[in-house]
């Protein structure tokens, strides 16, 4: 297992380097604004761009831009979210079209259809596109719906005030103040607080129930941001969110792992959560030999390093888009993905926490981190259903069998 992990770290840098230095990648498709321009602007007859700020004039002053010409800096969940917009000469969206965008396609795929971006029509460059006010918020896209409300916004007042020479407002309209990183780090701290009193004394050992109950209406249907390998490929890629949620995600994650290994499976993953409840019904689980369990944990491990060589080397991160909690709790997918969810969820009757066990990549991802703590030596109940004396790697911190504790 410790030269599966060596590899997979070899691997996973060399891909890296690879899809920086050589320029591997699988070339999306080239993105021509003028073909869209029709689509925004129909029957208008655009001259070529012109500078400061880009744009495109028509004779009857419909100005056209694509919205990262103008805010670069404003991102979404993975990225900018480039938008294809026309004004007519007094400040009117009078054309919406998005163009691109890296945001994973399961939570935005209501953002991008016609009937939600229609509502961005007719509205004036000094209105506020405030969410749940001026514009609707789509649940489990909070992040995404606000960067494009917000490019949208400040893009098209600097285009109305440079190339059309409206007045504008100069204040920024009034950003949605956002309490969900606020609502993560209590469940994360308090989960964290468990965790502690657990390892000391196992009298407590029930308060972790409390954690994953939690996690489940609240890290994965309210805040729909279960921590996913898609935050490290985007990490790695220097692809930063502006969204105070995904930086809290990944500092907690990583603070987590460093303390406590994979605390964030055992305690706040709602997936894992959900399996194990369904693990817990009282049907006889199936006796895998030692040595075959062992060769399929490796598994992950094997998975996580293919995905990782296509996403770097391609540098297109939706190829790593395989993990089923994505679909759950994004309620979105097709006939493939929602039959892997049920699979997944199902086999836990018969094979304890089947998933995180053989195929998560973030198992593989906070296992290969974990550091060695000889204090678990895992018990007939282990929640993961370990080897006496396991690998820390395969250890989720239940706490059960710490030695440690009273
Ligand atoms: S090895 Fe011990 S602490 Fe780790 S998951 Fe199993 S029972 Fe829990």
């Amino acid at each position: 297992m410790r030269n599966l992990k060596i590899i997979l770290l070899i691997t996973v840098i060399t891909s890296i380097i690879a899809g920086y230095t050589m320029q591997i990648y699988v070339p999306e498709k080239k993105l021509d604004e003028r073909v869209y321009l029709q689509e925004v602007a129909p029957d208008i007859k655009f001259s070529e761009k012109k500078s400061n700020p880009p744009h495109y004039k028509s004779n009857e002053g419909i100005v056209a831009f694509n919205t990262y010409d103008i805010t670069p800096s404003i991102r979404g969940y993975a990225g900018p979210i480039k938008v294809l917009l026309a004004l007519s000469p007094d400040g009117e969206i009078t054309g919406i079209k998005i163009l691109e965008h890296k945001e994973t396609k399961n939570y935005v795929h209501y953002m991008e259809r016609p009937e939600y971006l229609k509502k961005f029509l007719g509205k004036n460059v000094n209105d506020t596109f405030e969410i749940d006010k001026d514009i609707d918020g789509i649940s489990r896209a909070t992040v995404s719906v606000e960067a494009m409300a917000r490019t949208v916004r400040e893009s098209s007042r600097i285009v109305a005030s440079n190339v059309l020479n409206l007045n504008v407002r100069h204040e920024g309209g009034k950003e949605t103040f956002s309490t969900e990183w606020i609502i993560y780090i209590l469940i994360f701290s308090l989960s964290f607080v468990f965790y502690f009193i657990t390892r000391k004394s196992k009298k407590h050992l029930r308060i972790r129930d409390l954690s994953l109950v939690l996690s489940i209406p609240v890290i994965g249907l309210y805040l729909s941001s279960p921590f996913s390998i898609l935050h490290v490929f985007n990490l790695l890629m220097l692809r930063p969110s502006s969204a105070y949620l995904w930086y809290v995600i990944i500092i907690s994650t990583l603070i987590s792992i460093i303390i406590a290994g994979r605390f964030y499976c055992g305690w706040l993953c709602p997936f894992g959560a959900l399996s194990e409840f369904i693990g817990r019904l009282p049907f006889r689980k199936w006796s895998i030999p030692v040595e075959t369990d062992d060769r399929w944990r490796e598994l992950k491990y094997i998975l996580l390093g293919l995905i990782s060589i296509i996403v770097f080397t391609s540098r297109r991160v939706e190829f790593g888009n395989y993990e089923t909690y994505v679909t759950l709790f994004s309620f979105h997918g097709n006939y493939l993905t929602w039959s892997l969810v049920v699979i997944t969820l199902l086999a836990n009757v018969k094979i304890e926490r089947f998933w995180c066990r053989y195929l998560c990549p973030v198992a593989a991802l906070t296992g290969m981190l974990s550091r060695k703590d000889s204090g678990y030596v895992s018990r007939h109940d282990c929640p993961v259903g370990n080897k006496p004396m396991p690998l820390i790697s395969e250890c989720i911190r239940c706490n059960r069998c710490y030695k440690g504790s009273e």
